[in-house]
């Protein structure tokens, strides 16, 4: 199914996309070396219900996970990748983080995720892969407005990615997101141009990039939920939720003026 909100729930999606933002800016101003992913999920935690929002994450148990994930928020570090479940590990410098969050807020959902390095060290390749997943998805949200379809915000991203010289895994990509999280249609991270659905005026999309340097395939961790690169390459991921509007797509999942 694909949900068009109306403009009052697409106001209400603002919220929910700002206290995203807003979360994960305040996690990742905290998380540093010496910070344990067990504490980034209690902060997130703490945050959340604080602001009066639920997790997406506590209950959730898809066919690709192994029973409820439990905690709130996904914090891959290196090598994970994708659906990070938060255990105990202490960072260090020059670790490659990545923070997926999402929450619902007044019966909307909104998703987004950073990825960023910990610490001083600056390793050239964690930097181009932050850079290019953060690149692809800023094409990906260009290519975005009305009358726009799937495979142009496909095509967008993967392009992004090929031309860095990223092979593009098709197994998880964006999604719509409205009053559950994970909703139709799915946003593949490559596509062909001028395929797939057309992008209407309420459309909620949470838009994906993300790479790994060497492969394209994944193991999934003992934990049986946290996703990593088959060979133990660095991996990042860059997220944002967007609304389509009449005028073309608003990142939603950025801090608010009106809260600051
Ligand atoms: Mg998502």
């Amino acid at each position: 199914m694909i949900e068009i909100l109306t403009p009052a729930e697409l106001d209400r999606a603002r919220d929910s996309g700002a206290l995203v933002a807003e979360i994960l800016q305040a996690l990742r101003s905290r998380a540093a070396i010496g910070t344990n992913l067990l504490e980034i999920n209690e902060w997130a935690r703490v945050l959340i219900i604080e602001a009066g929002a639920t997790s997406c994450y506590v209950d959730y148990e898809p066919s690709f996970g192994r029973g409820p994930f439990g905690h709130y928020i996904c914090t891959a570090v290196n090598d994970a990748v994708l659906h990070g479940k938060p255990h105990d590990y202490t960072l260090a410098d020059g670790d490659l983080l990545t923070l997926d969050l999402a929450v619902t807020l007044r019966g909307i959902a909104a998703d987004a995720a950073i990825s960023f390095i910990v610490g001083d060290a600056r390793p050239a390749e964690s930097v181009t892969l932050i850079e290019t997943t953060e690149r692809a998805l800023a094409a990906g949200i260009a290519a975005a407005g009305p009358g726009a379809r799937i495979g142009d915000l496909s095509h967008a991203i993967g392009s992004v990615l090929s031309e860095a010289g990223f092979a593009v895994n098709t197994e998880f990509g964006g999604h719509g997101i409205g009053s559950t999280m994970h909703q139709d249609p799915h946003v593949p991270n490559t596509g062909r141009p001028g395929r797939g659905y057309v992008l209407r005026p309420g459309l909620l999309l949470a838009l994906e990039p993300w790479a790994m340097v060497d492969t394209d395939r994944l193991v999934t961790d003992a934990d049986g939920w946290t996703l990593r690169s088959a060979t133990g390459c660095r991996t990042a991921h860059s997220e944002h939720t967007i609304a389509i509007t009449e005028d073309g797509a608003e990142i939603i999942t950025v801090p608010s003026p009106v809260r600051d």
